[in-house]
C-alpha cells in the first residue's frame, strides 16, 4: 500500500463536469442508458485481464516476460487492464470511431485507478513506472502526413492520449516522447490471421531518434496478438533501449 502515496489522487468526478454533461450527455457504452459511460449493470461485465507473458501468452502473475521467452529484443513485460470484450470493447471501439476524448479520459482514469488498487499484481510495472529514468512512448496509429479521414485532418493518436495520462500519474510527471514513426500503411490487424498480422506490421515502424532512453514504457490501446507491440519493442531495443514494458487498456482474450 505504500506505493499509493507516490501517486496523485485520481478523482473520478471533478467539479464542473456537470457543465460538460450538458454539451456531451453521457450514455452507457454497454446499454445506452443515460447518465454515465459505464453503468452499474454493465460494470459487472468488466473483466480484469489475467496478465500474461507478452511473447507466448501463458499466464504471468505480474506480466513479466518468461525467462524462457525473453531475448535481447523482446518486451520485458506487459500490463493490460481489462479483457477486450463486452462494455470495454464497445467503449474503445466507439471512442475511436467518434473521437470522444472526454470518455477516453474517463476510461483511462478508471484503468489507472484499477492498477493502483491492485498493487500486488501490478507491482513490477508500478515500480518501473516510478523509476525516474523511465520514459513513456506510444505506438503511432497513422503514417505521418496521411490523414485517414475524409476531411484531411490529422487525427489524434489514441495511444498517445493514453500515454499522456499514464505519464501524469506519478507525482513527478513524466515526459511522453514520440520515438516511433509509422513508415508503412498497415491493414487493420483484426481483419487478418496470425501470419498475415506478422507480415502486416513487419518493418512498419522506424525509430526516429538517434539517442534513445534506456528504459521505456510502450503504450497502445489494445493488445491483440501483440504483433505490433513486439515489432515496436524490437525496433526500440535494436536502437539501444535496454528495457521495455508494454501497457494497454485491454487485451483480446
Ligand atoms: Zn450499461
Ligand atoms: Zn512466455
Amino acid at each position: 500500500m505504500v506505493m499509493i502515496s507516490a501517486f496523485k489522487n485520481i478523482r473520478w468526478e471533478k467539479v464542473g463536469e456537470e457543465i460538460l454533461d450538458i454539451f456531451f450527455p453521457r450514455f452507457c457504452f454497454g446499454c445506452k442508458k443515460e447518465g454515465v459511460y459505464i453503468c452499474k449493470d454493465c460494470e459487472l461485465f468488466l473483466t480484469e485481464n489475467n496478465l500474461v507473458c507478452p511473447i507466448c501468452g501463458e499466464p504471468s502473475y505480474s506480466g513479466k516476460t518468461d525467462p524462457d521467452c525473453s531475448t535481447k529484443y523482446t518486451l520485458d513485460g506487459l500490463v493490460s487492464v481489462w479483457d477486450y470484450e463486452a462494455v470495454i470493447k464497445k467503449a474503445i471501439v466507439s471512442i475511436k470511431a467518434e473521437n470522444h476524448y472526454h470518455a477516453a479520459e474517463k476510461l483511462i482514469e478508471r484503468a489507472l485507478a484499477n492498477i493502483i488498487l491492485e498493487q500486488s499484481r501490478f507491482v513490477d510495472f508500478l515500480e518501473f513506472l516510478l523509476d525516474e529514468g523511465v520514459e513513456i512512448t506510444f505506438v503511432p496509429a497513422h503514417k505521418k502526413g496521411k490523414p485517414s479521414n475524409l476531411y484531411q485532418i490529422e487525427e489524434k493518436n489514441h495511444a498517445e492520449e493514453i500515454a499522456k495520462k499514464l505519464a501524469n500519474m506519478p507525482k513527478k510527471n513524466k515526459e511522453v516522447v514520440s520515438l516511433l514513426e509509422k513508415v508503412k500503411e498497415t491493414k487493420k490487424q483484426s481483419d487478418l490471421n496470425r501470419e498475415e498480422r506478422l507480415k502486416n506490421v513487419k518493418d512498419a515502424f522506424e525509430v526516429k531518434r538517434e539517442k534513445l532512453p534506456e528504459k521505456l514504457i510502450l503504450v497502445d490501446d489494445v493488445f491483440t496478438t501483440g504483433a505490433t507491440m513486439r515489432e515496436c519493442a524490437n525496433k526500440l531495443k535494436r536502437g539501444g533501449v535496454k528495457k521495455v514494458w508494454g501497457f494497454t487498456l485491454a487485451r483480446t482474450v
